[in-house]
Formats: C-alpha cells, sequence, structure tokens
C-alpha cells in the first residue's frame, strides 16, 4: 500500500481545532484564501515559462475553476498552476511556516469568541478550508510530472493527515472540500458568486463557475430543451492596478492589499500612479498600519511585487525602495524593463535607478497627503509605527532631504506629554523672531531628556526645544545641520550658540558675573588640576550647580552606545561649566581650608558627569566624599 499517514505540527492542530469549532462569523474568507493560493500558483507558473515555454504543453489557458456536487455535498476548487509533487505537499501542507500565523497566536487569548473574531481578520491560508469541511481532498500535479505522479493529499483536520500517489490528467491542483452538514450554503452559484466578488474580484486569472444552463423555451416548441452546463466567469480578471483609479471602490483597493501583503488589517492609505510618456508604468503603493516585527532587521524581504507587461516577476523587488521606507508595500507594473530581468541585471539598470526615483517621491507625496487629513490619529500611527525608519532618510537620501524632514515628528519642551507629533514646521511658527536657529536634545530617554539641565537656560527664554531619545537619533542628528536655511543646533554642543537670542543685557550681565567669578574659577582650575579640560561660567544653567560639555564631535549618548558596543575610547576630557548663582556653588566658593574646597569642588564636577554619563569612573570615591560632607 502506498498510503502514508502524518500527523500534522503542533500549531496546525490547535489551528484547525479553532477553525472547526469556533468560527461563526465571515466564514467565506476560505474562499478568499484557497483562490489566492491558486492564483499565486498560476503566478508562478508564468514566471517559469517565461524561461521555459515547454513548461505550458498545450494547456496555456490559465484559469481557477469552482464546481459544486450537490450530492455528494462538495466544493471544489482547481487551477492549472504549478501544482505539487508529493513531497512539496508534505511540506506545505503539514507545517506552518508563514511569520502572519505566527501573529495569529500571538494575538490569541482562549477566549473562543474572541478567537474567532481574529480567525475572520487574519489570513490563516490554506487551513482555513476546514473552516467549511469536515473533510479536505487535494489532488495536485506538478507541472513537471507526468499524469501518474500526481499526489492526493487528504484530512479530517483532526490531528493527521494521509498522502497517496495518484492520478491527474492535468496539471495543477484541485482542492475538494466536503462541506460540513450546516455549511451547504457554499453549494449555491449566488453564495459563491457573492463571495468572489467580495474577495477576487482583483486577480489576473479569471475565476470560473461550473454553471447550469436552463433555455428558454422558445415560440413552437413542445420540449423542455435540455439544461447543460459552462464555465462562466465571475470575476472582472483585471488585474486591479491597470484599471482606472476613479472607477475603482476603496474596498477593492484594501482588498488588493490584504491579497499581496498577507496583512490581516486594512492598509493606512495608498497611492496609485499610472505614468505614460518617455517611461511606461504604474505603481500602486500602500503604507500599513502595522509595523512588522523584524522592521529593523536588515535581512528583512521586503519590497514591491515587480511585474512587466502585467506579467509576474518577482516578488520583493528591494531595488525599487531606498531602505528607510522598506515598510510600503506594493506593485510596480514596467513596460521598460525586460521580461526575462533578473535580481542582477535590476541592480545596475538605468531604468531600475529612476523608477526608485518615481516610487520615493509618490510615497513622500502620499505620506505628506496623510499629514494634512484631518484625522490626526492616522499620521500619529504612521509616525508610531515607522518613524525611527523613516528618520533614515535624512541622511540616506540626501536628495529629498527636507521634504523628508517635513514629514518627521518630535517631542518638544513645549508640551508635556512626549508625544512626538511636532513638526519642524510647527516649530518654526512658534520661534520668537529673533529666534534663527533650531534647538534640539538628544538624550537617552524622554524622561531623561526633559529633565536635562542643558535645557535651563532656553527654558528661561521660552525657547522650544525638540527633545529626542531613539537609537537612530544621535547617528542622524550628527549627519544633518540644517533645514533648509535653519542651523540646527545641539542644546549640549560646547559654544551654545544664541545669537541674537542673547541680548546686550544678557550680555553684560554675564561678563560681569564671569568678572566676579573670576577667582573662583582659578581656585577650581588649581583643585581639579589636569582632571578637567576647562573651568567657565555657564550662560545655560539655571536650576543646577553645574554641567560638563564633551570636548571631541561626540556627543555622550553616542559615546555611551560605543562603550556599550565594546569599543575603546580615548579618555575624554570635559570642560566644567558652573553656575556661580547656585546655593551649592556659593558654599563652596566659601570654603576657605584649602582641602575642603577641593572636596567640594571634585564634588561639583562629578556631579555634572554623573548627571550627563550616568556613571561614574569611581563612586565609591564619590560616595565617600558626600557622606562626609553630609556629616559635617
Ligand atoms: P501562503 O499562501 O501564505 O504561503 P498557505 O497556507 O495559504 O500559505 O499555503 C501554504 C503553501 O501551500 C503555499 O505557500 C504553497 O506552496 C502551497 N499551496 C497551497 N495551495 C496551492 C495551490 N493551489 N497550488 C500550489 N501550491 C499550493
Ligand atoms: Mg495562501
Amino acid at each position: 500500500m502506498s498510503v502514508e499517514q502524518h500527523g500534522f505540527q503542533t500549531e496546525v492542530k490547535q489551528l484547525l481545532h479553532l477553525l472547526a469549532h469556533s468560527l461563526y462569523s465571515n466564514k467565506e474568507v476560505f474562499l478568499r484564501e484557497l483562490i489566492s493560493n491558486a492564483s499565486d500558483a498560476i503566478d508562478k507558473l508564468r514566471f517559469i515559462s517565461l524561461q521555459d515555454s515547454s513548461a505550458l504543453g498545450d494547456d496555456t489557458q490559465y484559469h481557477i475553476r469552482l464546481s459544486v456536487d450537490k450530492d455528494k455535498k462538495t466544493l471544489t476548487i482547481s487551477d492549472n498552476g504549478i501544482g505539487m509533487t508529493k513531497d512539496e505537499a508534505i511540506d506545505h501542507l503539514g507545517t506552518i511556516a508563514k511569520s502572519g500565523t505566527a501573529e495569529f497566536f500571538k494575538n490569541m487569548t482562549g477566549d473562543s469568541a474572541k478567537d474567532s473574531q481574529l480567525i475572520g481578520q487574519f489570513g490563516v491560508g490554506f487551513y482555513s478550508a476546514f473552516i467549511v469541511a469536515d473533510k479536505v481532498t487535494v489532488i495536485s500535479r506538478s507541472y513537471k510530472a507526468a499524469a501518474n505522479e500526481a499526489v492526493c493529499w487528504a484530512s479530517d483536520g483532526e490531528g493527521s493527515y494521509t498522502v497517496d500517489n495518484a492520478n491527474k490528467e492535468t496539471r495543477g491542483t484541485d482542492i475538494i472540500l466536503s462541506l460540513r452538514a450546516d455549511e451547504e450554503e457554499f453549494l449555491n452559484d449566488w453564495t459563491l458568486r457573492q463571495a468572489v466578488t467580495k474577495y477576487s474580484d482583483h486577480i489576473s486569472c479569471p475565476v470560473e463557475l461550473l454553471t447550469t444552463v436552463k433555455p428558454e423555451k422558445k415560440e413552437g416548441e413542445t420540449d423542455e430543451p435540455a439544461e447543460y452546463t459552462e464555465w462562466q466567469q465571475i470575476n472582472d480578471a483585471k488585474a486591479l492596478w491597470t484599471r482606472n483609479p476613479k472607477e475603482i471602490k476603496d474596498e477593492e483597493y484594501k482588498e488588493f492589499y490584504k491579497h499581496i501583503s498577507h496583512d490581516y488589517d486594512d492598509p493606512l492609505c495608498w497611492t496609485h500612479n499610472r505614468v505614460e510618456g518617455s517611461q511606461e508604468y504604474t505603481n500602486l503603493l500602500y503604507i500599513p498600519k502595522h509595523a512588522p516585527w523584524d522592521l529593523f532587521n536588515r535581512e528583512q524581504k521586503h519590497g514591491l511585487k515587480l511585474y512587466v507587461q502585467r506579467v509576474f516577476i518577482m516578488d520583493d523587488a528591494d531595488v525599487f525602495m531606498p531602505s528607510y521606507l522598506r515598510f510600503v508595500k506594493g506593485v510596480l507594473d514596467s513596460n521598460d524593463l525586460p521580461l526575462n530581468v533578473s535580481r542582477e541585471i535590476l541592480q545596475d539598470n538605468k531604468v531600475t535607478g529612476s523608477l526608485r526615483k518615481a516610487c520615493t517621491k509618490k510615497t513622500l507625496q502620499m505620506l505628506d497627503k496623510l499629514s494634512k487629513r484631518e484625522d490626526k490619529s492616522e499620521y500619529a500611527t504612521f509616525w508610531t509605527q515607522f518613524g525611527a525608519v523613516f528618520k533614515e532618510g535624512l541622511v540616506e537620501d540626501y536628495e529629498n532631504k527636507d521634504e523628508i524632514f517635513k514629514l518627521c515628528r518630535f517631542a518638544s519642551t513645549n508640551e508635556t506629554t512626549g508625544a512626538q507629533d511636532v513638526s519642524l514646521e510647527d516649530y518654526i511658527s512658534r520661534m520668537p523672531e529673533k529666534q534663527k536657529n533650531i534647538y534640539y536634545l538628544v538624550a537617552e530617554s524622554y524622561q531623561a531628556a526633559v529633565a536635562s539641565p542643558y535645557l535651563e537656560a532656553l527654558k528661561k527664554k521660552g525657547i522650544e526645544v525638540l527633545l529626542m531619545w531613539e537609537r537612530v537619533d544621535e547617528w542622524v542628528m550628527a549627519n544633518v545641520r540644517e533645514y533648509g536655511e535653519r542651523k540646527l543646533i545641539s542644546v549640549t554642543s560646547e559654544d551654545l550658540e544664541l545669537g541674537e537670542l542673547e541680548d546686550a543685557e544678557d550680555k553684560a550681565k554675564q561678563e560681569e558675573v564671569a568678572k566676579e567669578s573670576a577667582d573662583l574659577i582659578k581656585r577650581m582650575k588649581d583643585a581639579l588640576g589636569d582632571m578637567v579640560a576647562d573651568v567657565k561660567v555657564s550662560n545655560r544653567l539655571v536650576d543646577t550647580p553645574s554641567c560638563v560639555i564633551g570636548s571631541s564631535m561626540m556627543t555622550s549618548q553616542m559615546r555611551r552606545l560605543l562603550e556599550a558596543s565594546g569599543q575603546k575610547l580615548p579618555e575624554e576630557k570635559f570642560t566644567l561649566e558652573i553656575n556661580p548663582h547656585h546655593e551649592l556653588v556659593k558654599k563652596m566658593s566659601a570654603q576657605t581650608d584649602p582641602e575642603s574646597f577641593k572636596n567640594w569642588a571634585n564634588l561639583i564636577y562629578e556631579q555634572a558627569l554623573l548627571a550627563d554619563q550616568g556613571g561614574l569612573k569611581d563612586p565609591s570615591a564619590f560616595l565617600k566624599r558626600v557622606n562626609s560632607l553630609l556629616l559635617k
């Protein structure tokens, strides 16, 4: 006997159990999944046939066919796509590899009412057949196999499946669903037509239904004319992106997105462009509502579905989108690339370059539109999900830098929530007349940023500061120096440039304070020796006694990152800035005993280091000093 029995992977068993026992609504999604698989199988074969024209034999008209047997209560979905060998059937229909399904499991609650809702939203692929069937039989013949080399896969969706050798006259796959007793509505023409229109209109190959036709009795005829059956096409079968955007409904765009992205959620927005002229192409680009779990993994598969003259060429064509837009999903159909194009050819191809530019521009325009929608929460969703990746574009895409900047959102001292919703344009519109530059602070966290002593002087002058704390910020801000005419200035930079914000009166006052403190500064320099690069009177501190300023281009945040990654960095000497108005500094100044003064000077310095670096080389020496002063 050639029948083999196999057990399902544990996850598959769990999924099957749920599908069979707890789905109450949206049951027709199984058709979307099975038709989508059939369409994928046809796309795959279409691509193979580009290189190998013999792959099709004389079965050259692609189609997906639905037929019902009312007596046996079966619904069959057939395609003449790539088909499966026995090994492929075992591999593909016995295990779950897809990340979407993993996501599905993560979201499961154990509450069957809630979970059944989830199933409707998530695409769970082939196994959704068991929503309506208590037995599924798959008869498949690979395009490489002979008629007697087909495979029959069958399962009742309990814990196992069987595979056996089979005969099949034509290439492709038949999925035969033995419908559960209460699912007989899927034997109705009308139900099937409805579901196909809803989910599969955009599938580019015809979906046909075997239909019984009853001819009308003609005049003079005495006998009832004989019934006959024929295949009737029930979908539009026009690739969605080739249609006129004005005639496409939002629902159709959304369904198409789900089809290409395997996402269970609606997209956030999309843009559909058909370009004719020296170059001819169509693109349909979508922004998802949520980031994939592996967004920050550079190896992650991303990119557009590439078609050439409406022939599917490849998935994940990543050369058409810069890396900072790697979350964009969609389709690109070009008339200017050769049909036999490969990933290698795409790499250095002039057409690729200009298509990439066009796709980038369209994406930025789409985001600009999204940012101007009345409902601000939509753009906020985009920013929360993808902002950290999008910001890489400020460095990666110099040509579009200002466009990208306009689309960036930051937290700022203007509000107290830490929400990242301030644009540079908002910031500029609020600037006092005298302010020319844009001030920002990169810190380790939002909490560290708002509490930073570097903000004090600016706060006092009523100047807004943008606050950043994400991993990429340090690197990005080190590489962008201006937005249009305006300089971007870190409030931690050595000579904090306040320009006209510093009025004459301020300056005079500062000079006076510096003069008054000259003696104190000298005493401190003597006390701290070459531990510090310099000691100065600060013009940025209000409530804090002291702060340190790095001398190198490297900010403290970057230093921490590099140190954390195990890099050996040269010992850095800081400039110590002190605030002579602060009570502690006054107290230090009053110390006449040299030993005691030295202790105080060290303490003031170490405090500043601790606040800036988040740690000290010798914490116990610091604590000793604090304790001895506390006890006095
Ligand atoms: P996905 O479509 O996301 O890969 P599915 O669960 O829908 O996940 O399908 C699993 C796999 O089974 C497919 O990737 C494909 O290899 C195979 N498969 C399913 N249906 C067909 C079919 N009609 N023809 C050929 N292969 C198929
Ligand atoms: Mg599928």
